[in-house]
C-alpha cells in the first residue's frame, strides 16, 4: 500500500524566492489540499488538548489562515497581529529587526484582556524575530502565552532557541 502523505510532503520548496539563494518553503500547496490542510490543523492543535486557550492569535499573513481554522475548531475568538498601518483602531506597536532593515507589527489595544491565555500561530519559524515581536505585544496586553504553533521550524536560524529562552513553549510539525 502507498504510504500516506505527511504534512511535510504537501509543502513545496521554491528556490531563489524572494531573493537569490533563499529556499522558500511554500505552504500554499499544503493549504490547497483538503486532507493536507485538515491534518495540519489537527496536528497543530494536538499538543494543546486539555489546555485552556481563550483566544487564538495569528501572525500576518499565513498565520491568519491557520489561526482562523484553529479558533473555529476550538470554539474561541481570533485576534490578528498585523503589519504596521493595517489595523483601524488604537494599537500597540513593536519594532523588530529583519535581515535588511526593520519592520513593525501591531495589535489592537483592546484585543485581549489581562490573563487571557492565547495560542500564537504562524506558518514558519526562522530567526524568531516576528514571533518575538508578536509575543512582546501580547505581553503589553497582559496575555498569557499558552504556546506557539508553527508548521515549519528552520532550526539553524535560531528561532526555537530564542523563544525557549523567553520561556515560551513551542511546537512545530516539521523541521
Ligand atoms: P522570522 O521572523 O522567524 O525570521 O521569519 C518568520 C516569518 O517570515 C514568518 O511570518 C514566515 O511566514 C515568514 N517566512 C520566512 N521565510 C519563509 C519561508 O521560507 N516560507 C514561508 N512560508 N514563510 C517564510
Amino acid at each position: 500500500a502507498a504510504k500516506r502523505k505527511t504534512v511535510r510532503d504537501y509543502i513545496r520548496t521554491i528556490p531563489d524566492f524572494p531573493h537569490k539563494g533563499i529556499m522558500f518553503r511554500d505552504v500554499t500547496t499544503l493549504f490547497a489540499d483538503a486532507r493536507g490542510f485538515r491534518i495540519a490543523i489537527d496536528q497543530l492543535l494536538d499538543p494543546y488538548a486539555g489546555t485552556r486557550i481563550d483566544k487564538v492569535v495569528g501572525l500576518e499573513a499565513r498565520g491568519f489562515i491557520l489561526g482562523g481554522a484553529i479558533a473555529h475548531q476550538l470554539g474561541v475568538g481570533f485576534v490578528p497581529i498585523r503589519k504596521k498601518g493595517k489595523l483601524p483602531g488604537a494599537v500597540h506597536s513593536q519594532d523588530y529587526k529583519l535581515e535588511y532593515g526593520e519592520a513593525t507589527v501591531e495589535i489592537h489595544t483592546d484585543a485581549l484582556q489581562p490573563g487571557e491565555r492565547v495560542l500564537v500561530v504562524d506558518d514558519l519559524l526562522a530567526t524568531g524575530g516576528t514571533a518575538e515581536a508578536g509575543i512582546r505585544l501580547l505581553e503589553k496586553l497582559g496575555a498569557e502565552i499558552a504556546g506557539c504553533a508553527f508548521i515549519i521550524d528552520l532550526p539553524d536560524l535560531g528561532g526555537r532557541a530564542r523563544l525557549e529562552a523567553m520561556g515560551i513553549e513551542l511546537h512545530a510539525l516539521c523541521d
